[in-house]
């Protein structure tokens, strides 16, 4: 019997690869095809990848931590030639081709979508896309950093840093299984430009890639812009974004009609609403069609630990769409809007404090997009093998860091005290 404790998962690392292997073809059809800039290469740009690989599903955090690995027996079956060195790791990711990678990441969806494993959220399909900032320094600096003035006590300094927008896709959970969201895209921002640009172009791929994975796109209050709203018109796409500009036009007009409007009473997990809908304004006449506007008004009871009182609190959110009504609900449109902290929750949180993934493995503006597109592919599989594979007795009472921390171990016993010695 698999148990949470039992022999089964000391080899979790050789299971989620045996299911990698069984279920996408890993080696041959996502690792074979890549390739880098190198005129004669020595190592397999494959061994390189899986190598990466390893680093985000073990948690490593570092390329030195992964070179104290490098005499585990696991690498001889995995990489099918020695590991190479943390230089060659890192050099040769700022070689790598990118759109390879990219290529690896649809080939899992698609698997994964013919599988049945990502199934609408109730008759729509969702995604959500935000913009982060991957790390900030004074002193190292490439031709992919941004940069800007900081004042300090002892004077202006100049900061560089990196910033992406990511897009993941939100589907629903598949009958007995947990949801399991994919990591489709990145795209770094470039030296001066607005953020909805690089999302834009980051749209532009993913559409073109990825032309039926989902209906609306969620984002926040920064991508309440009419560009935004009209490029997904044009795609055939939903926009759903938080509304909060308070000199908009919009926001005014609907502030005025809220006033009027009794609202409908609803719920949001255990929090009673209060929610207005205005199906179609045109009060932002930039956007090519009739924006919905809808606002929920949250009431949500805390017990106070101290004197053990109720304490109600409410949130106020409002909402700029333009999915159709009456055939998009209004309490689909706010669970919509509150999903667009998923990407935060699920994606960027647990990629920077779980998967190490904002660490500058090689400062170079290809290694870093290649790392993180690395770490995506990492965190899909690891998600599909946690929600499909593993058996629901073996993931009860367990956490996904309980799982990788096994994997860490798995390459740390096969590290022998000799192979560690000076
Ligand atoms: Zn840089």
């Amino acid at each position: 019997m698999e148990t949470a404790s039992g022999k089964e998962t000391l080899t979790v690392l050789r299971r989620l690869i045996r299911y990698t292997e069984k279920v996408f073809h890993v080696s041959r059809d996502v690792m074979a095809p890549l390739s880098d800039r190198r005129l004669e290469p020595r190592i397999a740009t494959a061994a390189v990848v899986k190598s990466a690989l390893v680093v985000f599903w073990a948690r490593l955090g570092s390329l030195n931590a992964w070179a104290l690995v490098g005499g585990a027996r696991f690498w001889q079956h995995w990489l099918c030639e020695p590991p190479c060195s943390a230089d060659s790791l890192g050099r040769i990711h700022a070689l790598l081709h990118a759109e390879a990678l990219r290529h690896g990441i649809h080939h899992v969806y698609e698997r994964l979508k013919r599988n049945k494993a990502l199934p609408d959220m109730q008759g729509v399909g969702v995604a959500v896309l935000d913009g982060h900032e991957s790390h900030a320094s004074y002193r190292r600096h490439c031709a992919g950093c941004m940069q800007r003035t900081i004042h300090t006590d002892a004077g202006d300094r100049i900061q560089y840093y990196h910033r992406h927008v990511t897009l993941m896709l939100l589907p629903g959970a598949p009958p007995g299984r947990p949801a399991v969201r994919l990591l489709l895209d990145q795209e770094p921002q470039r030296p001066g430009e607005a953020e909805v640009d690089t999302a834009l172009r980051l749209l532009t791929r993913v559409l073109a890639a990825y032309p039926r994975a989902f209906d609306v796109v969620l984002g926040d209050g920064l991508y309440a812009q009419a560009p935004f709203f009209n490029f997904l018109l044009a795609h055939r796409k939903h926009a759903l974004v938080v509304l909060k500009d308070e000199r908009r036009t919009l926001y005014q007009d609907v502030a005025g009609l809220f006033a009027l409007e009794p609202p409908r009473l609803g719920r949001y997990r255990a929090r009673a609403c209060c929610w207005w809908d205005v199906p179609a304004l045109d009060s932002w006449p930039q956007v090519h069609a009739p924006v919905r506007v809808v606002r929920s008004l949250e009431t949500s009871v805390v017990r106070r630990q101290l004197d053990h009182q109720d304490d109600p609190q409410t949130s106020d959110w409002i909402w700029a769409t333009t999915l159709p009504s009456p055939q998009v609900p209004v309490d689909r449109v706010v669970r919509f809007g509150h999903q667009r902290w998923d990407i935060e929750n699920y994606g960027f949180n647990e990629l920077v404090n779980e998967w190490h993934a904002d660490h500058v493995f090689k400062h170079d503006p290809n290694a870093i997009e290649c790392f993180l597109l690395v770490a995506f592919l990492a965190y899909n599989l690891f998600h599909a093998f946690f929600a499909l594979n593993l058996k629901p007795t073996a993931r009860r009472g367990t956490t996904q860091r309980f799982w990788a921390s096994l994997m860490t171990a798995e390459l740390h016993r096969e590290v022998t005290p000799h192979s560690l010695s000076p």
